[in-house]
């Protein structure tokens, strides 16, 4: 089909997640991508574009990879679907949940699995409320978390971002507080709070759509000790961060801290499959086989689908084989001081943030006064960097005017300089036309 129709079916029946009706209505979708290899993504019309996000921070390894599908393939002939509720198992789930054990740090070795993020975190927020209901403290049930988190769009995973604009519904789950990214704000939200009534605090190693933002110096070592003097949870977000993306296998490795809980999804099947988890340390795993007295009533139709599991498998297997993890260090070293080289060339870059390959330029218009431009930057530089090849994203939540790049694993130096000399030009071009 042609991209006209296709255009009009997509405006009559295609319900779209995070989309205005009326610019869906009006624009039609901007690209309807048929085919992708590499870093590269190609559109009904022809037009080969940069994916300079890895699409959702997830198609890390890249696209086009046909290793997986045959992976897919082969698990599908041989068991596309198996329960794996109560004592119920196939052989993929229990290889991945070895081999990711075998990645995670520290003593964190049982992994539950979902189908994403959201789904993931709302396994958290749930077992960490069992775990201390077991424990008989049933007042342990707030889950603090931090402002500019992202942790999805399920009722807790809502409730639990940071980011108002997510949270603009008449109504959310209860018990979620927020905290800014200080130890001293979350010391003084638990004493005011009492920590007998908190279960758990969460956040991402690196917030991602909150704005690409490292944590401060020690900050997560300073949390790691908070939560143990007040008998707190600690649950590491590692969505975006897992599996590579920081240059480290797990975002937290950066800071040589180990959570009870870490959330996973994206990376572990690159995009190729659905398929998130909660993994837990072998602590909470041996209280819980100690304390429950029960079935624990939590359990999705497709909680370790095999299909999923065997993809996630070969991905892993590639990003290990092909050194992958080693190119996002190198790679992220270009990517970041392309960066800075863009913050040296453009006044109104006033912060580069990154780590890896995930990192963020913020603009404004006047960095000693902190002014920004009455309409955000970001949000036309995007829109001239898919002009000339580059898919990125703006983000503007909270008064930001953020460019946010995370390009797949495989990328080349290259590649690189091609990413960073778009950008350059489309900043030019928006900053002359703003004169
Ligand atoms: N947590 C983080 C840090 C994320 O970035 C995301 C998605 O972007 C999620 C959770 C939600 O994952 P999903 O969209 O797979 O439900």
């Amino acid at each position: 089909m042609k991209y006209s129709e296709l255009a009009e079916l997509d405006k009559k029946h295609f319900f779209h997640p995070t989309t205005s009706f009326k610019q869906q209505q009006a624009q039609g979708p901007k690209f309807i991508f048929t085919e992708g290899k590499g870093i590269y993504l190609k559109d009904v019309r022809g037009k080969t574009v940069i994916d300079g996000l890895s699409s959702l921070w997830n198609v890390n390894i890249g696209h086009g990879r046909e290793e997986l599908g045959i992976a897919a393939m082969k698990q599908m002939k041989q068991l596309a679907f198996s329960s794996t509720f109560a004592t119920n198992s196939h052989e993929r789930v229990i290889e991945l949940a070895e081999k990711v054990a075998k990645m995670a740090p520290g003593d964190l070795n049982m992994t539950f699995f979902t189908s994403g993020g959201s789904e993931a975190n709302d396994t958290a927020f749930k077992t960490v409320r069992h775990y201390w209901q077991l424990k008989g403290k049933t007042a342990k049930k707030k889950i603090i978390t931090r402002n500019k988190s992202y942790h999805g769009v399920s009722m807790g995973a809502s409730s639990a971002t940071g980011l108002p604009a997510f949270r603009a519904f008449p109504s959310l789950a209860p018990d979620f507080l927020y905290v800014d990214s200080s130890i001293e704000d979350l010391e003084r939200l638990i004493a005011e709070e009492g920590a007998d009534t908190i279960a758990a605090f969460v956040s991402e190693p690196v917030q991602g759509s909150g704005g690409v933002n490292p944590p401060p110096e020690d900050y997560f070592k300073k949390i790691r000790a908070l939560c143990d003097r007040h008998d707190i949870l600690f649950i590491a977000d590692e969505v975006i961060t897992g599996f590579g993306r920081t240059g480290t296998t797990f975002g937290m490795n950066n800071y040589d801290t180990v959570p009870d809980i870490m959330v996973i999804a994206k990376g572990i099947t690159s995009g190729y499959a659905p398929l998130g988890g909660m993994v837990i340390s072998e602590k909470l795993k041996n209280e819980l086989i100690e304390l429950s007295d029960g079935v624990f009533m939590h359990g999705y139709t497709y909680s370790g689908h095999p299909m999923c599991c065997a993809v996630a498998l070969e991905n892993l297997r590639i990003i290990e084989d092909e050194k992958l993890i080693e190119n996002v260090q190198n790679m992220g070293d270009e990517f970041q001081k392309g960066f800075k080289w863009l913050a040296d060339k453009h006044d109104v870059i006033s912060d580069t943030r990154g780590i890896g390959l995930l990192g963020a330029v913020e603009i404004m218009k006047d960095k000693e006064t902190k002014t920004r431009f009455d309409e955000p930057v970001s949000v036309k530089v995007i829109e001239e960097a898919l002009n000339h090849g580059l898919l990125g994203r703006s983000i503007i939540y909270e008064g930001q005017d953020t460019l946010a790049f995370a390009p797949p694993f495989c990328i080349n130096k290259e590649e690189v300089e091609t990413v960073i000399s778009i950008i350059d030009k489309s900043m030019t071009t928006v900053l002359n036309q703003l004169k």
